[in-house]
């Protein structure tokens, strides 16, 4: 009998196109129906400026799964997931119906052509760091130490949490 472990992993989520509160909360719905996946938390959503990127506003917000899913399977679902939110890349870094990115898998560190994580840019994110620490204020970051210590170095970028509607 193989035992399956369930890991502690972080998605973060954005959208800029369209109804992009919209596009995150069904984001967040598609994740927990997710197979061998619990949803355990979601941050708040927030509002933050673009960066490498152009258009509105996005609306970020980081959740908390478990899951027996590889990262590679993970990777997958989180692709089709954008997919099926009508994501079309026109041109690199386009504004985006919906981004999906896989921050933390566990304490694992993992360096393929398809997947790079920890996600290489999250602690340079006010939008993803600040959810994160909402989730987990202790987390810390495979190979790069407390999420909280990168904090002071995006302080300047504009981020607001969205009240609740
Ligand atoms: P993006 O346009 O930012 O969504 O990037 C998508 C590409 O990044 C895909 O081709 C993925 O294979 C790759 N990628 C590498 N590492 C990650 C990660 N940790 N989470 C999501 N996508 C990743």
């Amino acid at each position: 009998m193989s035992v399956q472990v369930n890991l502690q992993v972080f998605i973060g989520i954005g959208a800029n196109l369209g109804d992009a509160r919209a596009s995150v909360s069904k984001a967040i719905d598609a994740l927990a129906q997710l197979p061998d996946t619990t949803l355990v938390a979601r941050s708040a959503l927030f509002g933050s400026a673009p960066i490498d990127s152009s258009g509105d506003d996005y609306v970020n917000a980081v959740a908390e799964l478990t899951t027996s899913l590889s990262a590679a399977d993970l990777l997958q679902h989180l692709q089709a997931i954008e997919l099926a939110h009508g994501r079309e890349r026109p041109y690199r870094n386009a504004p985006r119906t919906l981004d999906l990115d896989l921050l933390l898998y566990g304490d694992e560190e993992i360096n393929t052509a398809d997947l790079q994580v920890p996600h290489p840019r999250m602690t340079e994110r006010a939008f993803v760091l600040l959810p994160l620490l909402q989730l987990s204020a202790d987390i810390s970051i495979p190979g790069k130490g407390r999420a909280q210590d990168y904090v002071a170095a995006v302080a300047e970028q504009r981020i607001q949490e969205l009240p609740i509607t």
